[in-house]
């Protein structure tokens, strides 16, 4: 198998075949993300490549492959036809697999218009990951996401109609102590506007600035100030309130103060009460501050 620059995965794809269809990320732009700063620039690789890959993956594990992912950044700005082609080959010589997964921008989404996303759909993609990051626009600017809040819901309700599930992660944290709560109530209200069009899967997880990005400079010039273990937790509750459901929650990450895992509506109370009882907790509980290296 060949692969080319960071090759990063979701946790819950921990056991999928990894077969690398684009490399880097077409936006580049996060503040938090030290990805791909230092290259490689995205492209999608040949198709052909792909395809031989595959093609040698089904040959090696066959029966075995049960759920497949597509590296890198954001895999779904590939083009339709080339993507579908990966997707319907993967379908016809992997007999056990039940879903493909890649990452996806919000404006991949809205790129791929309903036609694209359905014809996608048709040749077997099964769910978008998708950095959701925040429903805040004035956090969305900041951090440079290169979305709105308009332009998510957009996104989200047209993937969930398409028929794909979809999985938003949401960074606790991103906007800092000020519009800590802001952005837990704006984010709580794009998932819910998206949520109204199909269930979906939201992860969490917590800012940790990391090494060469620009929110390590705005920290370091004391233009940006990290949340505390109670700032987030309270924010995480103040989601945990909004959010409608119904979904799936999940804090599978190494970031967070707390591992949270229920569905909504039915698990906010005991979701809620956890987060009560952290919250009692004192500061030297939890994890100190670090810097990121990937
Ligand atoms: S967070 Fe995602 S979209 Fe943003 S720069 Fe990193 S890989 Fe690209």
């Amino acid at each position: 198998m060949r692969y080319e620059g960071p090759i990063y995965r979701p946790p819950s794809e921990a056991d999928s075949l990894l077969v690398q269809a684009t490399v880097g990320c077409p936006h580049n732009k996060c503040s938090f993300c030290m990805v791909y700063k230092k290259g490689p620039r995205f492209r999608v690789r040949p198709l052909a490549e792909i395809q031989a890959d595959l093609a040698q993956a089904a040959v090696d594990l066959g029966p075995r492959v049960r759920s497949l992912f597509l590296p890198a950044g954001n895999t779904l700005a590939m083009p339709t036809a080339e993507l579908a082609a990966v997707c319907a080959q993967a379908r016809r010589l992997l007999p056990n697999l039940e879903r493909i997964t890649v990452y996806a921008s919000m404006q991949s989404v809205l790129a791929q218009g309903a036609a694209g996303l359905a014809r996608l759909k048709q040749a077997g993609l099964s769910r978008l990951h998708v950095g959701l990051e925040s429903g805040h626009d004035p956090t969305l600017a900041r951090v440079k996401k290169g979305v709105s809040s308009r332009e998510q819901v957009a996104a989200g309700r047209l993937a969930l109609e398409a028929g794909l599930e979809l999985c938003l992660y949401v960074i606790l944290g991103l906007a800092g102590p000020a519009d800590s709560l802001a952005h837990a109530s704006a984010t709580a209200q794009v998932i819910n506007r998206i949520n109204a069009a199909g269930p979906l899967t939201v992860r969490l997880r917590t800012l940790v600035p990391k090494m060469g990005t620009l929110l390590l400079h705005q920290i370091n010039k004391g233009r940006f100030s990290l949340c505390s273990p109670h700032q987030v937790l309270a924010e995480a509750d103040r989601l945990l309130a909004e959010l409608a459901g119904p979904l799936g929650l999940f804090s599978d990450h190494y970031t967070n103060y707390l591992d949270l895992r229920g569905a909504l509506p039915a698990d906010q109370e005991r979701l809620r009460q956890e987060v009560a009882a952290a919250l009692a907790l004192p500061r030297e509980a939890f994890r100190p501050d670090f810097v990121g290296g990937q």
